[in-house]
């Protein structure tokens, strides 16, 4: 099985700034069984062969337009700043914004948990079908 070796990452440089990369550290042969974490909680999912829940690119950028957001990584990010003292309304709404123009730019497939699938589901259902 091929997939991408993609990674959230999110740099803070001083205090107003975020940068979210979603970089492809390069397309590699992968086992069934390396483990997948979901791109929406950072969960552990399981070996690659117990990924059941993947979406498109064109798919996910539909369920961010709905609302969807990676809600725990946004979270556990927030608690870690708020920790350092930061002011975390603006530092939310940064994280939001750097977020979704990283994912609706991402062109690879995204691997979620059950519980994130289904979040994303009911913000697909929400869209009216274009066709
Ligand atoms: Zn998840």
């Amino acid at each position: 099985m091929r997939v991408s070796t993609e990674q959230v990452i999110v740099n803070f440089d001083g205090k107003h700034t975020a940068t979210i990369t979603k970089g492809t550290v390069g397309v590699v042969d992968m086992d069934e069984n390396t483990p997948a974490v979901c791109d929406l909680c950072n969960e552990l999912i399981g070996a690659l062969k117990d990924v059941k829940h993947t979406y498109s690119p064109e798919r996910f950028t539909r369920a961010i337009l709905n609302g969807l957001l990676p809600e725990k990584i946004l979270e556990a990010q927030l608690a870690w700043l708020n920790s350092k003292g930061r002011d975390i309304v603006a530092a939310r709404k940064l994280l939001i914004d750097s977020w979704k123009a990283m994912a609706m730019d991402s062109e690879t497939d995204w691997a979620v948990c059950s519980e994130c699938s289904k979040r994303a589901e009911a913000h697909l259902e929400t869209t009216p079908k274009p066709e």
